[in-house]
């Protein structure tokens, strides 16, 4: 029998007529622990998937006015409590088998707002620093880059300094850029990420894609908070 993979609780549940006729994989938690996670739905910011009303977001409007250097971020789903614990739970288990709780959804997010739209796009996920891996033994944004089931592009690398949560927005914004160059690319770039906070992470990690030849930069992300 197998087991809910966040709870271990026992699946009971055979397969649903819907997955009969698709490719879509079983589900790979429990119900209730399903049920903790809420898909965005309804009206959202165009730029950055927060729950709006309007076309942008304050925060995207501010964005506009700088000069910004990405498209659109792409969440899907809202960044709850639950939420907020699994991907504590997935990183602090280091594996990459809690992934698969997002496998369906993510993929289904890129083939609807990306893959159909733009069949060139390159995936690049936002890399950890060496330290990091070392520490961690894995990064969870490739492990996601590596799910959507297409070429992963590891254009760009990250030097070790101190822990970005630490800092404010401020201090993060007037900083270096950590990030680097491996690879330049010269076609439309899908940064893939965990979670879309203050959007500050994937933007540095666009400049240094679009100093180097990247005509545009969308984003992919599991959550909004
Ligand atoms: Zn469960
Ligand atoms: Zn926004």
């Amino acid at each position: 029998m197998n087991h809910c993979l966040y709870c271990y609780e026992p699946l009971e549940k055979s397969l649903t007529w819907s997955q009969w006729l698709t490719v879509e994989k079983p589900s790979v938690l429990c119900s209730s622990c399903a049920g903790t996670l809420e898909v965005i739905s309804g009206k959202r910011c165009e730029g950055c998937s927060r729950s709006w009303k309007g076309k942008l977001c304050l925060d995207c409007q501010q964005w506009r006015e700088l000069g910004d250097n990405i498209e659109k971020n792409y969440s899907v789903f809202h960044y709850n409590d639950a939420l907020r614990d699994m991907i504590r739970q997935w990183k602090f288990r280091g594996d990459y088998v809690l992934r698969e709780v997002f496998r369906n959804e993510l993929q289904r997010a890129f083939k609807k707002q990306f893959a159909d739209k733009y069949p060139r796009i390159a995936v690049v996920p936002i890399p950890i620093s060496e330290n990091r891996m070392q520490e961690r033994g894995f990064n969870q944004s490739l492990a996601l880059a590596d799910m959507l089931e297409c070429p992963v592009n590891q254009a760009l690398g990250k030097r070790s300094g101190e822990n970005q949560a630490s800092s404010n927005r401020k201090v993060r914004l007037k900083r270096d850029n950590p990030f680097f160059i491996t690879k330049p690319l010269k076609q439309t770039a899908l940064i893939v990420d965990d979670v879309y906070t203050t959007g500050t992470t994937v933007r540095q990690a666009a400049q240094q894609l679009k100093l180097h030849g990247c005509p545009a930069v969308y984003v992919l992300t599991i959550a909004r908070s």
